[in-house]
Parts: C-alpha cells; structure tokens; sequence
C-alpha cells in the first residue's frame, strides 16, 4: 500500500514521547465508508495521565518565560510542516472521519493559515500603561493563564485541534489535549508537527480514553488553569460544572442551529446553490454550518428547485474515492438520530422532495436530503440535526422569520441573504448569534472571533479574542522607592 494510503498507528504523546496506552482499555477506530477497523489501540492509563500533568506543571513557567518570537518561530514552522505533509494527513482524515480528499485538503490548509494568523499574534500581547501622577505608574501586564485541558471531537479532527493548540502555546500556556477517540490520526498529526517543530517536551500532550475519565481526572488535579471544549451541549455543560468546581476558565464552542433568511431581492438560484453547498459540507457536521432555512414565499419554489438540481448532483461514496463530493456520517449513532428526525418531520407534515434513504451498511451512508413545510417544532428544526438533512420553511413577513430564527436555544451562526443594506444591517443587529454572515455562509477565518452565545457557549477561538481567551491580566500600581531619608516623617 503506498505509504499515503496507510492509516497510521495510533499513540498518545505524553511528555515529549509517543508512547502506547497502558490501560486495559481499548478503542477500536472504524471507517465510516466501510466499517473496517482502521486501527485498535489502548487507553491511557492514570499513571500516564500523571506523567502528562506533571509535564504539563513543569513546562508552564518554562514555556511562559520563553521570547514570543521564538514561540512564534516554532509554531510558524508547525504550519509549514501541516502544508508539506498534507496529503498523507488528508488521507488519513478522510479514512477516519469520512469526509471527501478534498474538503479533508482543505482542512489541513485552513489549520495552518490559523496557526500562522496565531504565531503573529503571540507576539502583539499587550498590556496597558495607565496615565497616573509622575512618582507612580499604573500598568496591565498580561500574562499566560497556565496548563489548558482542550477537548475536541470528530467533524474537524485536524482544524478543532489547531485552533486548540496554536492560540494556547502562542499565548504561553502549555496544553494536554484529549481529541476525539474516533477520530485520532488527525489529532496526531497536528501534535506532530508541533513536536516537529520544536515545541519542547510537556509543552503540548495528546490523550485518548474514557472521556468522562480524562476530563474528571485531569480538572481535578489542581494543575490545569483553563479548560477549552469544542463539541456538544451537554458536553460542555458538564465540563462548565466541573471546571466551576476547580475554579478553571472555560471557553465552551458548543453546537448550533444557524437560521439562513433568504430575502426576494437576490439571485435565488446563486443564493440557493451556496446555500446548499455549505449545508452539505461534511454531509452537514459542521456546527455554524447552515441548518434552518427560511426562505421568502415569493422565491421558495424556486429556491427548492435549485437546491434539487445540486442535490442531484452529489455523489456519495467513501472519502477517499474518485469523484465522492458527499461522504458518509463519521459514525453510526448519527445515522440513528438523523434517521428518527426524519421520521419526525414527516409526522410533523414536512414533505421530502430529495433523498430521505438511508441505504442498509456496511457504512454511515445517508441519502443528502431536502425536505419542505416543515414544521418549526420538528425536530429538525428545533435541534441541531448534524447530518446532511436541509429542511425549509417559508415566510411572508421578515419581522416574523426573525422572530422564528431566534426561537432557539442555540446561537452560534446566522445568514441572510438581501440585496438590502438597512436589512441587512437590521438582521446583523436582531439575530442572536456570535455571528452573522450576510450574503457568506463563510463566516469562519482566521482573523475574527468564532464564538457562540446562548447554549452554544461562550468564549472565542480565532481572532485576537482566541489568543486573548488564555491570557489573564493583572494589574501593578508601582510608585517611586522611598528612599533613605526621603520617608514621610512622623
Ligand atoms: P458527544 O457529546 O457524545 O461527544 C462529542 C465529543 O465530546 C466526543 O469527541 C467525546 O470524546 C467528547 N466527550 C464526551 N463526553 C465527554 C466528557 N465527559 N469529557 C470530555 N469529553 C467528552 O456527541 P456526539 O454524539 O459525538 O456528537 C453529537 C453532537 O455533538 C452533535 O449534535 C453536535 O452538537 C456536537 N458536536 C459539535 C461539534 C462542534 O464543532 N461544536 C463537533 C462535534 C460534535
């Protein structure tokens, strides 16, 4: 097998050394396409755990006190050793997580230009200098906030895991990571090319266990000064309490529900095709991915018709197959939850004008999906559906699609689609979410904060508010030395 096709052995990184797990524990890690066990490996035992916060306490000072710039220089070069080894990960990726070469390309690039934007920005921390009386000065430094525990998951193993790692060492703290334990090879990647690069041992650490293990373990500890999670609601409301226990900082990158209001005054089959194409984007895992669609009755037919001729033209298969654009749900549990919100809906009187089948296995295969009229309360509409299901719905009034749009408990992304400024600008300042995208479903990029409100959590990656979020501030009130002789006399 060419050596790109092979899917790595899977390991943890705990001080500076790759090493196998050493519980009795094992992961098997399945091809989505195929089901084949691409990999089995051991859990990480307590004792490693250990080892790994122990690195993890003595790197903190060493890390913090290393130059920015030489921080900058070693995480530059991580980016570049993502660039030149890009397809062997991408292949990877795709194997793992199901997901077509080249969104899986992509991936691995986007990674790298956050780690870049990130390695600049370590080196514009800055703090304040007060104006204050001339014997005293008031300042802000701004320090590391100490050891992160991050956790990511499977839709993004690559991306989750760099925006998770460069922002953390370019603000000087060191981190352990437990990435998703179906979807390791990326994580290992990433991990990689930082130790590559020259990231000293215990900087940065790689995990992969029993989750709610790793998590009580490693913020229980008494080392581990912030917490960084991207994934699930409940997830992350289970890591909040925990981490309120220890008194750990939290930045919470939960899921969403993003509504996409589309306006009459647009060209509605060049809306409809960007719309669909994000929508079915890594067969719709994606969290800010375009999930709701309300579209103006005046251009609803022929919206629906326009997303049917791209749907037609996807094809599914395996990621890594010639001409796949659309692969398979990265597991089988996403295929069950899909399954029954499509049931729902049709109760509900929505109709399936494309797809709706989800053909026998072997593989997590789901046929892309458009459904019409559905109902607000279905769940496709009120929960995020994390599949490749685009459910649309019709209004008449604008003021009354914002109000549906915000009627979630998620706001992590919205979009709106108007040829109109004063709209546009209404939309940006009505819907509650961290984001708006106006006439974009892109709405992530390296330079602005990615971030959610509501249950989709809070805290920002990317941006300089993605470095800012592991830094803390502190305050120094400095006035001039009482000199010998020079003391207030009493
Ligand atoms: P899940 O919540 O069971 O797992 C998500 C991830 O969290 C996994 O990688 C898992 O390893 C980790 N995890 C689970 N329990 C944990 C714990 N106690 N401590 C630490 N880590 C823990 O969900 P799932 O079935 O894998 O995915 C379904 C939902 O996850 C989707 O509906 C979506 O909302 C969410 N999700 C969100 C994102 C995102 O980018 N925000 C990514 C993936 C999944």
């Amino acid at each position: 097998m060419p050596a790109r096709e092979m899917y790595p052995a899977i390991e943890q990184f705990i001080d500076g050394r790759w090493v196998d797990g050493e519980a009795g524990t094992f992961e098997n890690v399945l091809d989505p396409a195929t089901a084949e066990v691409l990999a089995t490996y051991p859990h990480i035992s307590p004792g490693q755990l250990d080892r790994a916060l122990d690195a993890l306490s003595r790197s903190a000072r060493s890390w913090r006190d290393t130059p920015p710039l030489d921080r900058s220089d070693i995480i530059r070069g991580a980016a570049q050793l993502l660039r030149e080894r890009s397809e062997q990960i991408a292949f990877a990726v795709s194997r793992e997580q199901g997901k077509p070469l080249h969104e899986a390309r992509a991936e691995v690039h986007t990674s790298a230009e956050i780690i870049d934007w990130c390695a600049e920005e370590g080196r514009r921390t800055y703090g304040r200098i007060v104006p204050s009386s001339g014997d005293s000065r008031l300042m802000v430094t701004t320090e590391p906030v100490g050891p992160v525990a991050a956790f990511t998951p499977w839709n993004f193993p690559v991306l989750t895991v760099a925006r998770k790692i460069a922002p953390a060492l370019a603000a000087g703290c060191p981190l352990i990571v437990k990435a998703s334990e179906e979807t390791p090879a990326g994580a290992m990647a990433v991990v990689s090319a930082f130790a590559d690069a020259g990231a000293p041992p215990g900087v940065v650490n790689l995990v992969f266990g029993v989750p709610a293990e790793i998590s009580e373990y490693v913020l229980s500890s008494g080392i581990v000064r912030k917490v960084s999670l991207t994934g699930s609601v409940p997830v992350g409301r289970t890591l909040s309490r925990l981490a309120a226990e220890h008194d750990i900082r939290t930045t919470m990158e939960l899921g969403g529900n993003a509504p996409v209001i589309v306006e009459p005054d647009i060209d509605v089959d060049e809306v409809a095709l960007r719309c669909a194409t994000s929508k079915f984007r890594n067969a719709g895992q994606v969290c800010n991915s375009p999930s709701r669609f309300f579209v103006h009755t005046a251009v609803h037919d022929r919206f629906v018709a326009a997303v049917q001729r791209f749907v037609r033209d996807i094809r599914v298969g395996a990621g890594t197959a010639e001409g796949t654009t659309m692969g398979p749900l990265a597991n089988a549990r996403r295929v069950d939850y899909v399954r029954k919100a499509l049931a729902d809906a049709v109760d509900r009187g929505a109709q399936i004008v494309c797809g709706g089948g989800i053909p026998e296995g072997p593989g997590n295969f789901v046929e892309p999906t458009v459904l019409t009229e559905v109902a607000d309360v279905s769940t496709v509409f009120a929960e995020e559906i994390f599949g490749p299901v685009m459910p649309i719905t019709r209004y008449h009034d604008l003021d009354d699609a914002i109000t549906r749009a915000n009627a979630t408990t998620y706001g992590l992304a919205s979009f709106v689609f108007t040829d109109s400024l004063a709209k546009a600008h209404r939309m940006a300042r009505d819907l509650e979410a961290g984001m708006v995208g106006i006439n974009t479903t892109v709405v992530s990029r390296a330079e602005t904060p990615f971030g959610g409100i509501k249950a989709s959590g809070h805290g920002f990656e990317s941006g300089p508010e993605g470095v800012d979020v592991y830094l803390r501030r502190k305050a120094v009130l400095e006035h001039d030395p009482v000199a010998p002789g020079r003391g207030v006399s009493h």
